[in-house]
Formats: structure tokens, sequence, C-alpha cells
């Protein structure tokens, strides 16, 4: 070719590394041309989607040729009452990662700096970059997010700071006391984006609710997906609350249709389907169980997770685990592009299939 397109591209852009996703099924049974194969890489809930969804989507289907409700009315209705929050605090995106990308593009620019951790989800740094603003990380402690660290990063240039609770890929999450000293040290300037991703599997112990800092913090943004407890990771639909300033600014910024119709419907039903959150929970509980006594049994270590999923140590460079994994027919996630060489991500699926994935690690490493 006679002309570098990346070298065209801005150099914010250049510098980018695609994100990787988990290996798709049918991919594998394309390369290895075996079937029965269980994926247990992106997080996603194993039991299906909630059928309430399906029938929602089934009513949506003959109004396709129409463009969607771009203000999201419904969605904004329930998420606002289910936050306790007003629809004008709430901002929908295509998936959570297009609000993230939202905020991104409306508060970054070449001259500003976002937060993040070591090991955090690395949809932060790809934002981060794409609009050419400069990502401070900070190191992690325990695996997990050093508020202190965190909030010690600041300057003047800081606009960002991005926080999952708990964390892709580590699981790991934070005390309440951590928490509010944080927000107590933030200054309003700069804006704190909490992503709550995995919220819905949270002990309801001392998990934090983000929700609830909203109205005495005006410098929060909360996010969630309807992608991980609620079942509709395909469909791309996801939101965040903040104060009704912020969402007015990320709403320039958003796309008129970013949420299709289908998406919006499965999503209000999924969202009054009590009964498939309760159900989607109890698999999980029961499943991180599972995984764990399996783990203790090989005598694997692992980093406890709040989330769908578990970080295992394999105790070697995981690449060939995985590989070998892929050849027993059961998808898992390396996280060695976060910088942990020796784990694999691992999602909790149904009972079956995560007694395969054990049997087939136990297999791979010879135990
Ligand atoms: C899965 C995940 C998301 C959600 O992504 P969607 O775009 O909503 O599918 C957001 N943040 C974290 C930390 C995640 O792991």
């Amino acid at each position: 070719m006679s002309c570098d397109y990346l070298a065209l591209a801005v150099s914010g852009v250049q510098k980018l590394s695609p994100y990787i996703p988990g290996k798709p099924v049918s991919e594998l049974e394309r390369e290895l041309g075996i079937s029965n194969i269980i994926k247990l890489a992106s997080n996603e809930n194993p039991l299906g989607p909630s059928e309430k969804a399906i029938a929602a989507i089934q009513s949506a289907l003959p109004e396709l040729t129409r463009y969607p409700d771009g203000n999201g009315f419904e969605l904004k209705k329930a998420l606002a009452d289910k936050l306790q929050v007003n629809t004008n605090q709430i901002t929908l995106g295509n998936g959570s990662n297009d609000v993230l990308e939202i905020i991104a593009r409306a508060f970054l620019d070449t001259s500003s700096e976002a937060v993040f951790s070591e090991y955090a989800f690395a949809v932060y740094p790809i934002v981060t970059q794409a609009v050419g603003a400069k990502a401070v990380v900070t190191p992690a402690k325990n695996w997990g997010h050093d508020l202190a660290a965190m909030a010690a990063a600041i300057t003047e240039r800081t606009k960002l700071i991005f926080i999952a609770n708990p964390n892709n890929p580590t699981g790991t999450w934070f005390t309440q006391a951590e928490w509010e000293a944080f927000l107590a040290a933030v200054p309003e300037r700069v804006i704190i984006v909490l992503d709550e991703a995995y919220i819905e599997y949270a002990d309801s112990g001392d998990a934090i609710d983000g929700a609830a800092y909203l109205s005495q913090y005006p410098n929060l943004i909360v996010s969630r997906t309807f992608s991980k407890a609620y079942g509709l990771a395909s469909l791309r639909v996801g939101y965040c609350a903040s104060n009704a300033d912020i969402a007015d600014v990320l709403n320039r910024v958003r796309q008129p249709f970013n949420v299709n119709s289908l998406a919006l419907a499965a999503a209000v039903a999924s969202l009054a389907d009590a009964d498939y959150l309760k159900r989607s929970r109890q698999i999980n509980d029961a499943g991180m169980q599972q995984l764990v006594d399996g783990f203790r049994a090989l005598q694997l270590s692992f980093i406890p997770s709040g989330g769908n999923f578990v970080c295992v140590d394999v105790e070697q460079a995981a690449g060939p685990i995985y590989q070998a994994l892929l050849k027993e027919g059961v998808i898992t996630r390396p996280v060695s592009n976060y910088g942990i060489p020796n784990h694999l991500r691992i999602s909790i699926g149904l009972p079956e299939e995560n007694q395969r994935f054990l049997a087939a690690l136990k297999k791979v490493l010879g135990k």
C-alpha cells in the first residue's frame, strides 16, 4: 500500500492496542473442528436470558423498521425508580463500554489526565488513549485498587478517575471506609467514574452501592450494565447515573440512537424479573464455591472475587495452559495482557460446566 494509513490516524489512536475479547465458541469450533465447547471467558450469565426479556423482544420485533426511542423513556423511568434518582440523571449506552467512551470523549483531551489502577478493566486505558489523554496508572494493592494512592495521584490536569468495584479481571473490591475516605479526598472538579458492572453479584453485607452516594457527591458517575447478571451481553445495553448537569454533557456526545429497540425492551423486562436475578446470584454463589473448592483440591491459589469470575494461579505461564484447555473444548481467559502472566480468569458457569473445566484443568496441569 502506498499510503501509511496508521500514520494518518490521530496520535492517541496510533498508539492504541485493540481490546482482546474472549474467544467465541464458533471460532474454536472452526479452528479445532470439535463441538461441545464450553465458554467460561467473558463473564456472561450462564443461565441464558430471562424469559421475560425474550418475550419482550418478540413483542418489539414488528416495530424494527422504526428508529428506537432515542431518549429511552421507559428504561430510564425504570432505572430512575430503581436507583431513586430522576430520569434526567440517567445516560444510556450501547453497553456500559459505550458509556465509558462517552465520558472520556466528553471530559478528556490531550492536555488532561485520567487516573486508574494497575490491573483495572482494559477499557479505561483504551478510551483514555483514544482521545490522546495521559493515563496515570497507580500500583495495585493486593491485586485491587489502592484508593489512597489514586487520590494522591490527582494533579491539576486530572479530569477523570476510573474505578471498578468489583474490579475485572481481579474480582477485588474495597471497603466502605476506603471508599468514603477516597470520596472525601477527591476535589469536586475531578469526576469519579465508579464502574459497577458486577454490583448485582456483590454480597449485600459489605458491598458498596455507589448510587447511594450520588446525591452527596456531584462529581460521581456510577456506571452499570445489563451484560452480566441481567444476561443480555449480546444486546449491548448499559447506563450511568450522575448529577443532571453531567448527564446533560454526556447526552451531547451520545449517538442519538445508541441503544436499539430490542435492547431497550429486553432491559426493561429483565430489570423487572427479580426471580431471574435471584437465580443468577444463586447459580453464581454456588459455582464460585464449586470452583474455589476445586482450586483448593488442586492446591492452586486464586484471587478472592466479588464478581462472576475468578482468577486462578496456574503457577506457570498461563498461555500454554489456556491453549491446552482449548484443546479440551474449554475456553477461559488469559490475563497476561493485564500484566498478570500466571493466572487464568474463569467465568462462573453452570455446575456441569464448572466441573468440566476443573477436570480439564487437573488433566492439563498433570495434577
Ligand atoms: C463487562 C464489564 C463491563 C460491561 O461491559 P458492557 O459494555 O456493558 O458489556 C464494564 N466494566 C467492567 C469492569 C466489565 O467487566
